[in-house]
């Protein structure tokens, strides 16, 4: 199941002799992860490390000492263009890459590189490499491929023949898709293309990887769009060689890694990798004469135009005057026509045959596009960039022999020895665990590359051992094919491909293909019995936040959004403006027609201080719970909207008073929802002291057409009113179950109040369930206060509650039970939904946390960190049914479901089939990244299926609704979901749709 029993490797305290074929003695062991060096041993056995750490060597095949020496994991290259020189003389042990200690490298990047997957790795495998290779499928190849070279949009049937190889690709192993968008033809795409084609990589659990559009004066758009084209294909995104270049552009890079890193925090999964280099490499004609710029004219016409137009011609040399200014110099890297130029630069070239730069360049282009290094970058924003926590190194290179015809960049030769030697070792400009890490288990978790990239037990021996005194790049913008130094071993899968600085003539690179999670899934699981398919994602409205304590998504027990045959009806929660809190806030109900999502009202007349849920019947009523404020108006102070107040009015230190309340029901009409809704007013017995904070409860029979509300009243109960078809009202109380010692509870009460509730009205049959808060658990020592009382960790919901009735107009309560909690552990209980089913099953699914982390680490050491999702069946009363679906944490593996109130919700279908949806956090070492949202079936058995990935385009990262039939909806195919989410700092009302469907 995902993963989710991972292999636990002992790392007891009393140490069993380990055998092995290598054993790497007393070296500084860097393990990938940026953690800090410990000295110690690395044990490899066939072709695996079996064991880091202390060692107690067992039988031992070779022992060897490495003293002060750097053990690291095989250095990974995330961006190469290897594809295009393996074939060339002498390449193919790629050692250029091997003796700086790479053991892995992905090529075809920049959207260019072979079309056919397969067909080049099967050559790779027959030719053999001297790294492990990976591929990406190149977009600007298959676009050829199927294009030519239009300059224009697909047709849809281009487009489609595109997605086609691109998903080819993926089934054929690419880790992902490579974009060149400023090269023809990726520059010719549009975003949209780009789009739907992430897409299919996306669906194949692959990486969006893109030379952004522009890396000069445009930066800002070209990551922009770069982050659209992951938000709305879900795929992940890697920026290639991230930088701003040509010297107006310095200092950009930071406000450019600002987008990055909040589109990370919003939760795209987007990082970038950087050559330590501040000279560029690519064509002259790319470097001076940009397409756009000379009107779309080619190299090769642009003589005879020239000639021909004199306008033109002004045009061109302006071009290239102010490109040429835009650098500190362009060298000239290899060159067939003008050999005696190579190594040299432009302006030596040109004062030594007395000419123009422009006349040049323009000699040049003429004959041919030679490659040349461009000084194009700030060495203050290379070495600001290399230190962002999310920034691989990558060479930008490829494999190459030394070759006296040919003057490349020197990262080619010396990337990684350059960054991780002379940057880290040397210059100290950034951590050396961190350097390390960001060639190792950085680039390896960025493409989810199993088993590499870090130093751990059963991952696969590539290892690198370095002497961090002679570990250095030599090669330079004059000599640029010296090989670096320092590097003493390099063992690929246990073999040592370097051995004592030597490298030999095997060759033990493998071809390491990407395993398609959605051929993993039919593959590995065969019992995955359907398919989630997200049919809409929409933007409902834009609420601003009320900062008076409640969110959007606080009602968590009862739903803002009911289906009325076509329609669906949302309530959402807005500020009202100028008022101080803590009611400061109104309802505005939104309608979903043909034409997408409406505002139909909002409340002018009252405010309040939390969201108002809604009721449906099967009829067609739309009520909504309304709780209006009956305390005066207060203007808000001035500095409000810059502070924070988020505590409730309980707390003293609020500013902000909350006060009398009226609750009441709206009816509004389904048909014409913008009218004046009808006010149903509860009979209350006598005169409850409602307030503004009334952690409601409301549901509907929808089969019947009857309402029921509980709303809080201090913590000793709750008032309901349950409004009968006839509209007639009844109301009562529900006592609150009696709680722990009251010096210990949180509301200093003889009784605890159950909070979130969710409640179910069928045939008159009341079940109200939710969870109570406690500032008492069993390991925590009354007398010892330190440890416990609300502002510091024991305040926490460890109980949940259930109780029922089977007619409410009759009978009175049935006595609270505890269905779960968390006493033992100090951990939280949380109600995510729940469902009574025709056979009068109850099914519920609620979720288990930890305890804090400080807590546990400053007292309770012993205790293990664990998440629960459980799901259980009760019947008259009774728990008859619990199981855990999915746990995670410490003890069973890093994936764990998230959140806990309000979490996981059901879906049910007409024929009762129910689904699980739940958001799930983690990465396994096997897997890519598994965040996202999950369904699971429950299937009749009661067992319950693997969990499927719903594919939203935009994840969702917190809480989210479903039209329950708590609230009165009918059963539907599809799920209709209310998303919370936040979009650059602003709240956000999502909509989205998802059926459930056999698996293609
Ligand atoms: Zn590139």
């Amino acid at each position: 199941m995902l993963g989710l029993t991972a292999v636990v490797f002992a790392t007891s305290a009393v140490a069993a002799p380990v055998d092995a074929d290598v054993l790497l003695r007393g070296g500084t062991i860097h393990d990938g992860s940026g953690a800090k060096p410990v000295v110690g041993d690395v044990a490899v056995r066939d072709g695996r490390i079996v064991a880091v750490g202390k060692v107690t060597p067992g039988k031992i095949g070779r022992t060897i000492q490495c003293r002060g020496l750097v053990i690291a994991p095989g250095l990974i290259d995330v961006h190469t263009h290897t594809d295009g020189t393996l074939d060339q003389p002498g390449v193919r042990p790629c050692l250029n890459y091997v003796i700086q200690g790479c053991t892995t490298m992905v090529t075809g990047n920049c959207g260019g590189g072979p079309v056919d997957v397969a067909k080049f790795l099967t050559g790779v495998e027959t030719n053999s490499a001297g790294v492990n290779l990976l591929v990406l499928a190149p977009h600007g190849s298959i676009r050829s491929k199927v294009m030519g070279s239009e300059r224009r949009a697909p047709t849809a049937e281009e487009l489609e023949r595109m997605k086609t190889l691109v998903g080819q690709a993926m089934r054929d192993g690419a880790w992902g898709m490579s974009t060149g968008l400023i090269y023809p033809p990726g520059s010719y795409a549009e975003t949209d293309e780009l789009i739907a084609l992430a897409r299919v990589v996306a669906a194949h659990g692959g990486v969006y990887v893109s030379h952004i559009r522009d890396e000069a004066d445009h930066v800002l758009k070209a990551v922009e769009e770069a982050i659209r084209i992951g938000r709305e294909s879900g795929a992940s995104v890697h920026i290639s060689h991230f930088k701003s270049m040509e010297i107006p552009n310095w200092g950009c890079i930071r406000d450019a890694a600002a987008m990055i890193e909040k589109a990370r925090a919003a939760g795209l999964k987007i990082t970038a990798d950087q050559y330590p280099y501040t000279a560029n490499s690519f064509s002259l004609v790319n470097a001076t004469l940009p397409e756009e710029q000379v009107q779309w004219c080619k190299r090769e016409e642009l003589g005879k135009r020239m000639a021909s137009d004199a306008e033109f011609a002004a045009l061109v040399r302006r071009v290239i005057a102010n490109r040429l200014g835009r650098y500190e110099k362009i060298v000239i890297a290899a060159s067939k026509k003008f050999p005696d130029y190579v190594g040299k630069s432009l302006k030596e070239i040109a004062d030594k045959e007395k000419i123009e730069t422009v006349d040049l360049v323009l000699k040049i282009v003429a004959q041919e596009a030679p490659e040349v290094v461009c000084h194009s970058m700030s060495e203050k924003d290379v070495r600001w960039a290399m230190a962002l926590p999310w920034v691989a190194t990558a060479s930008d290179g490829a494999a190459r022999a030394q070759n006296p015809a040919e003057h490349h960049h020197p990262r080619n030769f010396g990337t990684f020895a350059r960054k991780i030697g002379r940057y880290a070792i040397q210059d100290k400009a950034i951590p050396l665990p961190q350097a390390i890490r960001s060639a190792s288990g950085l680039p390896a978790d960025i493409f989810g590359i199993p088993e590499r990239g870090y130093l751990r037990p059963g991952y696969h021996a590539d290892i690198v051992v370095l002497d961090p005194a002679t570990y250095r790049d030599q090669a330079t913008f004059s000599k640029p094919q010296e090989y670096a130094t320092g590097v003493r071993y390099v063992f690929l899968g246990g073999h040592a491909a370097v051995d004592d600085g030597q490298p030999g003539a095997k060759l033990f690179g493998r071809v390491l293909r990407h395993r398609s999670t959605k051929q993993s899934r039919a593959a590995a699981d065969r019992s995955a019995p359907f398919e989630a398919r997200v049919e809409v994602e929409e933007t409902v409205c834009h609420p601003e936040a009320a900062n008076n304590g409640a969110g959007m998504f606080w009602g968590s027990g009862s739903t803002q959004i009911v289906r009325i045959g076509d329609k669906l009806f949302v309530s959402a929660f807005e500020v009202v403006p100028g008022c101080a809190p803590l009611n400061n806030a109104r309802w505005a109900l939104y309608e979903r027609g043909a034409d997408g999502w409406r505002l139909c009202q909002r409340d002018m007349k009252d405010r309040t201080r939390e969201p108002s849920p809604l009721c449906a019947s099967h009829a067609g009523r739309l009520l909504m719970s309304v709780n209006p404020t009956l305390a005066p108006w207060v203007p808000a102070p001035p500095d409000f909207g810059k502070t924070q107040y988020t505590r409730s009015g309980g707390n003293i230190s609020s500013p902000f008073k909350g006060g009398p309340a009226r609750p009441e029901f709206l009816e509004f009409d389904p048909a014409r929802p913008e009218r004046e809704p009808k006010h149903l007013l509860p009979q209350w017995n006598g005169e409850p002291k409602f307030t503004e904070h009334t952690y409601r409860g409301f549901a509907a029979d929808g089969k019947n057409g009857e309402f029921i509300l509980f709303q809080n009243v201090g913590s000793t109960h709750r008032e309901w009113a349950f409004l009968d078809k006839n509209g007639d009202w009844k109301t009562g109380q529900l006592m609150n179950p009696q709680g722990e010692d009251p010096k210990y509870a949180p509301y200093h009460d003889l009784r605890a109040r159950v909070n979130y509730p969710n409640v179910i009205l069928h045939n008159r049959e009341v079940h109200f369930i939710g969870q109570s808060p406690y500032n008492i658990w069993n390991r925590i020592d009354p007398l010892k206060t330190d440890t416990w009382g609300r502002d510091k960790w024991g305040w926490r919901m460890r109980k949940l509650h259930y109780a029922w009735t089977p007619d409410i107009k009759t009978t009175p309560f049935r006595e609270w039970m505890v269905l779960d909690d968390t006493m033992a552990d100090g951990g939280t209980v949380g109600l995510g939904d729940s469902w009574l089913a025709p056979d009068g099953r109850l099914h519920l699914v609620w979720q288990k946390e930890p305890i804090h982390p400080q807590l546990r680490d400053t007292y309770f050491p012993d205790i293990k960190r664990d998440w629960h999702l459980c799901y259980g069946i009760l019947k008259e009363g009774k728990l008859i049914a619990k199981r855990v679906v999915i746990s995670g944490g410490e003890t069973t593996g890093p994936l764990h479901p998230t959140g806990y109130i309000g979490h996981p919700r059901f879906h049910i279908t007409p024929d009762h089939t129910l689904y699980i949806l739940c958001n799930i956090v983690g990465t396994t070492p096997q897997t890519t990244a598994q965040t996202g949202t999950y369904a699971m079936r429950i299937e009749a058995d009661g067992s319950i299926s693997v969990p499927v990935r719903i594919p939203f385009a935009r994840p969702i990262t917190s809480a989210f609704f479903t039209a329950s039939p708590r609230a009165g909806n009918r059963l539907t195919e599809a799920a209709d979901l209310l998303i919370a989410d936040t979009v650059d700092g602003k709240l956000v009302a999502r909509y989205a749709r998802i059926r459930f469907c056999r698996p293609d």
